[in-house]
């Protein structure tokens, strides 16, 4: 940006400078020469939060893209899927979680092509009621250790041990390490793509 210097009254230059982009004051003239500058590519930033650190929104647009592939390139991959469930965020069906099948009959429906890859999940089963945050719970407006005056834990323990032992919820979750790729060249393709950095 342009560094304008600051004059007193009578015209005598101060040696202090500002930017003309965003009116930030500095004492050495280079500083405020490069206020305002994406510290990445050199070019000019109109931000009034601008500070040193600022990279443009082009540049950050490279680098999560950047960042994104090498993640891809790095991130192990499975020949398919671990568990039922795959995640895809590419389609908002169930929030991006589908199996294969519902995943291909989106796509047809949406008549756009499959996604070349999609992350891989983690299952995770749920334990049952866990008793002790159960009485904690229930006793919290009660004087201090009421449940272990209650009767019959022993019973209450058995009988949810059992119970829980039934329980079949499942959750999965998305794992941004774990990848199947479902079109090996499309996703060559994809991983190999270097964005080019546009100045408009
Ligand atoms: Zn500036
Ligand atoms: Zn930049």
């Amino acid at each position: 940006m342009k560094a304008e210097e600051l004059y007193t009254k009578d015209n005598k230059p101060t040696g202090i400078y500002f930017c003309s982009g965003c009116r930030k004051i500095y004492s050495i003239k280079g500083l405020a020469e490069n206020c305002c500058l994406c510290r990445q590519c050199n070019n000019q930033i109109i931000d009034p939060q601008y500070d040193f650190q600022s990279v443009c929104s082009n540049c950050r647009s490279v680098n999560s893209e950047r960042n994104k592939k090498d993640k891809l390139r790095n991130a192990e991959r499975v020949t398919k899927p671990t568990t039922d469930f795959i995640y895809s965020e590419d389609f908002s069906r169930n929030e991006g979680y589908m199996t294969v099948d519902e995943l291909e009959e989106e796509a047809a429906q949406d008549d756009v092509e499959l996604p070349c890859y999609v992350y891989d999940c983690d299952s995770q089963n749920w334990g049952g009621i866990d008793i002790g945050d159960c009485l904690e719970n229930e006793f919290q407006d009660w004087f201090e250790d009421a449940q272990d005056h209650i009767t019959d834990y022993d019973g209450l323990y058995a009988f949810i041990t059992e119970w829980n032992k039934k329980q079949t919820v499942t959750q999965y979750m998305v794992n941004y390490n774990r990848i199947y790729v479902i079109d090996e060249d499309r996703f060559n393709q994809l991983i190999s793509e270097e964005q080019v950095v546009s100045h408009e």
